[in-house]
């Protein structure tokens, strides 16, 4: 037994002895550091236990890393149970999607095609993400349990493989390709930097899905309507509040920010990585959780509004996602509240790394560049912008959780664990649905019923569950510890 997971193992049993210490009559108290959407979730759902819950957030106004934009793409209730349950609980309404929105656009050589032109008009770049989509769900349905995407050996070794590598030896027709890594890094990070097994456990969470389950809806006015749904409903919210360390003690937690500390029975930490790495834990987190403060891989993604006086891009329907294969990521036009036109730009990867130098107005003026190059006059009628930079904000430190090769053999389901009387949560921790509202949401509910679990003195097992997949079982599952099975490799890459 290491001796990480002894001291896990004490730090557990002290919280026991503690939880059967606490006074049958008293209410248990708990502090949630971070007022993301996992946060939000674990405070209301504590407050609805019964918990006493104070939340402290560093930024001066809660939300965390919520999009830029005015109204948000959200799934169908099959894809995201967790997010329309809260959205049915404080009564939000969605506004449907148009079909044209539902399937992904592309932008070639600036000219707009939806996929229906792509088959007609490019037959060949058609065939190449056809070829892509077929070969990743061939993947995908190797992994039978998208919970344990370590159940073979086969499966273990797509871990040590990029994305990368396995695109190489596609050889898909260059346009393709540059579609589908621009695909790739919008939605995770570059192909290079990201572990082969999470694309296809990805793929394996949401196979059998149409893609018009993922942009089914709007949320007008953003996920931070709904956050600050959350935040109306809950008694004790500090912004401003930055924690710096926490203290565990035999019957009680202490959390600090500056000068002043708060004390609860358990403390729920819900900040990404990065930012967990700054604050101080005694006892201090396990050897392999403090590796991965500064291993696990987070996407980069800078986000900007470009806001014109007019729509520049004429009649092209720039709607739902659009991937672009000239450095422009995937864009889509956005309703203005206003008047005029916005157009919100997402640069995501390495594209947006090599840029970081950049001062927020180089940045947007490289993006202007090239987009008058597409649109001729876009900049005479550029009328002002909205930059989220979330790759060089310290308190981020990337997008989102995206593991890269060889992490998820490391790191898998390693935060859902707490230590002692830090339960964590956060979109990182969630294993199905990272890097999304409702990962965030549902590490919320997770981190709760593990706090009310620990409060009656019970251990926390992990939980194994049904995915949403439309797709129960897979053509061929595999078996732990089979061998690798016979022409798998070869087929991989071919
Ligand atoms: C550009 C971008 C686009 C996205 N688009 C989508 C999308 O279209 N659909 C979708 O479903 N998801 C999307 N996501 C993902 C989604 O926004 C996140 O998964 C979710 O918001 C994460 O919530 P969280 O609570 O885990 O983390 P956060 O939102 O990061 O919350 C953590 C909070 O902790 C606070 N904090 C940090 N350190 C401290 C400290 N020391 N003390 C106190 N507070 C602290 C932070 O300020 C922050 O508010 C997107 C994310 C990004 C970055």
């Amino acid at each position: 037994m290491s001796a990480g997971w002894v001291r896990a193992c004490a730090l557990v049993a002290m919280g026991l002895f503690s939880a059967l210490a606490l006074g049958k009559d008293r209410q248990p108290t708990a502090i949630v550091i971070g007022g993301g959407m996992s946060g939000l979730t674990a405070a209301y759902e504590l407050q609805e236990k019964g918990w006493q819950v104070t939340l402290l957030e560093s930024r001066p106004s809660i939300g965390g890393r919520s999009g830029l934009a005015n109204t948000e793409w959200i799934g169908s209730p099959r894809l995201q149970p967790s997010l329309h349950h809260y959205l049915d609980e404080f009564k939000l309404k969605t506004v449907d999607a148009p079909d044209y929105v539902r399937t992904p656009g592309y932008l070639i050589d600036g000219h707009y095609f939806s996929e229906d032109d792509l088959q007609k008009q490019s037959p060949q770049v058609a065939e190449g993400l056809k070829r892509f989509d077929k070969t990743l769900d061939d993947l995908a349905a190797s992994i039978s349990d998208p919970l344990k995407p370590l159940a073979s050996t086969t499966l273990k070794s797509l871990d040590a493989i990029s994305a990368k590598r396995w695109l190489d030896k596609l050889a898909l027709p260059p346009v393709s390709r540059a579609l589908v890594d621009q695909r790739i890094r919008s939605r995770y990070d570059e192909p290079s930097r990201l572990s082969l097994l999470y694309l296809a456990q990805q793929a394996r969470v949401y196979r059998g899905l149409p893609d018009a389950d993922m942009r089914a809806a709007r949320l007008p006015g953003g996920s931070q309507v709904l956050a600050q749904a959350f935040a109306g409903k809950l008694k004790t919210v500090k912004t401003g509040a930055r924690v710096s360390a926490i203290v565990q003690e035999k019957d009680k937690a202490t959390v600090k920010v500056g000068p002043t500390g708060y004390s609860a029975d358990y403390v729920v930490l819900t900040v990404p990585l990065a930012a967990l790495d700054k604050i101080a834990m005694t006892p201090a987190l396990t050897p392999l959780q403090q590796r991965s403060l500064k291993d696990i891989n987070y996407g980069w993604r800078d986000q900007m509004l470009l806001k014109f006086k007019k729509p520049v891009w004429g009649k092209t329907r720039l709607s739902g996602e659009v991937y672009s294969d000239q450095g422009l990521g995937m864009l889509w036009a956005e309703p203005a509240l206003k008047g005029g036109a916005n157009l919100l730009i997402n640069l995501s990867g390495d594209n947006a790394r090599l840029m970081q130098a950049f001062g927020d107005k180089q940045l947007v003026d490289q993006v202007l560049i090239r987009f008058d190059r597409l649109y001729p006059g876009a900049r005479e009628f550029f009328n002002g912008y909205e930059l989220r930079r979330y790759g060089k904000d310290p308190m981020f430190g990337g997008s989102y959780l995206a593991y890269g090769p060889g992490e998820i053999s490391l790191y898998w389901r390693m935060w859902e664990k707490p230590l002692g009387r830090v339960i964590f949560a956060g979109e990182h921790t969630d294993a199905l649905y990272p890097g999304t509202l409702e990962g965030a949401l549902r590490s919320g509910e997770r981190a709760a019923n593990q706090a009310q679990t620990l409060l009656a003195g019970k251990p926390v097992e992990p939980v194994d569950e049904q995915v949403a997949s439309a797709t129960p079982a897979p053509a061929t599952p595999a078996k732990a510890g089979e061998p690798a099975e016979k022409g798998f490799f070869s087929r991989l890459f071919n």
